[in-house]
């Protein structure tokens, strides 16, 4: 409660302000509402898997374990797909008006229960609360809403054609964005009349198993979604199974390949967003304290677990001193520590497992000739923790250069002319994203068509927005989701 004082400023002049309002209580201080336990979500209902197994879901920023989660064996896989089978006809249909009237309840609902998600996001994956709060969660409800405009307007989505659901669609998410992830894959399958059995990543299940709460309360048609949690092998079960209309995944290239040889021979519709290795380039007539708040965002928002970070900088010649400068003293400012305190910029690694990763590609940097950088930080004693860091010196033959490492590590390149800035930022088998500074509306215009990314953002990074469609290109991967073109690949097209 703030203290009492006068304002002018009230509904009523001279009235005192603490008598009248008090500031909303701040969102890391609402209840996540977690269960000990949590069962798999079929037929919607919560269910005890068939396998009898269950694993730990675990807080990466203090390594306490948080729930116990139900690993989906294939039976519960089979339950799972034949839930969403046996639901199929009903839903599929329904006038577009009453699916939509479904999506916008689970919009509402959501936006009702938008801190309690936060928190639980929070705790669950180790972002901070800020991020959570701000864009995970709203992001979610937006795609909802979307959505839900699209559900009886789909004879618009592709004119002159009729577009029909594909059945039950296969889905598979990573952990970095889990609930968003979540809502860019169901929204649109939903809109368009499919039904789903989605899993999300081993170590962030919970929002999804929170989230079935709110399909509960949506009354959404049992068997429509149907969560199924476990690791890799519950995974290939999804994507594999001989039901799936089409399977729809998110997570690494590496995974990616390994599901489309699994399906390889067989006439699944499939859509692959994989990994990447965005060039955020600047040139010496970009706004370059700008530049540097969007090299900031493009690396270090979510910790760099984002698959169109902004990892490879390539700065203009003239202008790299100055640069570097700039974001060795913005970064000395960045507060790494607790996810859940409202004033950290970097959060907890989301695992043992990626932590190991990105100290073995960064111990493989400082090894290949490339200098390192990393401020003055003290990290938590226990959880998983990596301060930011920069490289320069760095080539494009150094791994630094050419792999994804998902965590808040910019390698820094340099080049002299636009061709050269355009032939090093193509110079990469990924194709997700890519951002461009200056102050030239042709130059913005000529790189947009010549880079070789799914998106390109001038001026700006990490923006989305449930209209406009995102995907990669070459080993990014196939397929949009979001927009009209994200709703044209839950389809058949007649
Ligand atoms: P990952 O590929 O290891 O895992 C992703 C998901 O696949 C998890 O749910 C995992 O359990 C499951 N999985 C693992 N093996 C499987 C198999 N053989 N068959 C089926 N499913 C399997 O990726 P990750 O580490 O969770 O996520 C990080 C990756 O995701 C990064 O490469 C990132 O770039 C990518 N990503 C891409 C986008 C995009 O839109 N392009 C968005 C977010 C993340």
């Amino acid at each position: 409660m703030p203290s009492a004082r006068k304002t002018s400023s009230g509904p009523r002049s001279g009235l005192i302000f603490g008598d009248l309002w008090e500031f909303d209580p701040a969102p890391e201080t609402a209840d996540p509402k977690l269960k000990a336990r949590y069962d798999l979500f079929i037929g919607g209902r919560f269910v005890r898997p068939r396998s009898g197994r269950t694993f730990d879901s675990i807080n990466p920023a203090n390594e306490a374990k948080l729930a116990e989660i139900a690993l989906a064996g294939p039976a519960d896989v089979d339950a799972a797909y034949r839930s969403a089978a046996d639901a199929f006809k009903a839903w599929a249909a329904l006038p577009g008006r009453e699916r939509g009237k479904y999506l916008y309840r689970i919009a509402r609902l959501l936006q009702d229960r938008a801190r309690e998600f936060a928190v639980a996001e929070t705790l669950d994956g180790g972002k901070p609360i800020r991020e959570s709060r701000d864009f995970d969660v709203p992001m979610a409800a937006a795609h909802f809403f979307y959505h839900a405009g699209w559900a009886d307007k789909l004879e618009y989505v592709a004119p002159g054609r009729i577009a029909r659901p594909l059945g039950v669609v296969g889905q598979v998410i990573p952990w970095n964005f889990p609930l968003l992830m979540l809502a860019w894959k169901l929204a649109p399958a939903l809109a368009m009349g499919n039904c789903v059995v989605l899993k999300p990543a081993e170590t962030t299940s919970i929002t999804a198993l929170k989230f079935a709460e709110i399909l509960q309360d949506a009354e959404l048609p049992a068997g429509v979604v149907n969560f199924v949690t476990g690791a890799g092998e519950t995974g290939a079960a999804v994507m594999g199974h001989p039901s799936a209309a089409k399977v729809a995944f998110t997570g690494s290239t590496e995974v990616g390949k390994a599901i489309m040889r699994q399906l390889a021979g067989t006439d699944r519709k499939m859509t692959m967003e994989l990994g990447g290795k965005a060039a955020n380039i600047v040139f010496d007539d970009a706004p370059i304290d700008q530049a540097v708040e969007g090299i900031v965002n493009g690396i270090f928002f979510n910790q760099g677990h984002v698959c169109c970070a902004g990892s490879r900088l390539l700065v203009h010649e003239p202008v790299a001193g100055q640069v570097i400068s700039k974001l060795r003293n913005r970064i000395r400012v960045l507060r790494v520590g607790d996810p859940l305190d409202k004033n950290t910029d970097l959060g907890a690694i989301n695992s043992r497992e990626q932590l190991g990763r990105i100290r073995r590609l960064v111990a493989s940097g400082v090894r290949e000739g490339a200098l390192m950088y990393q401020p003055p930080c003290r990290l938590p004693e226990r959880g998983y923790y990596f301060p930011p860091t920069l490289f320069t010196r760095v080539t494009q033959s150094h791994r630094i250069a050419r792999e994804e490492i998902f965590g808040p590590v910019l390698s820094i390149l340099t080049f002299r002319t636009v061709d050269e800035a355009i032939e090093k930022a193509n110079n990469t088998p990924y194709g997700l994203s890519a951002g461009v500074w200056t102050d030239k509306g042709s130059r913005i215009l000529r790189m947009s068509t010549e880079l070789k990314a799914g998106v390109v953002w001038a001026n700006t990074f990490n923006k989305f927005d449930p209209s406009s469609p995102f995907g990669g290109y070459r080993e990014s991967g196939f397929g949009r989701e979001g927009g009209r073109q994200g709703l044209l690949d839950y389809a058949h097209l007649a």
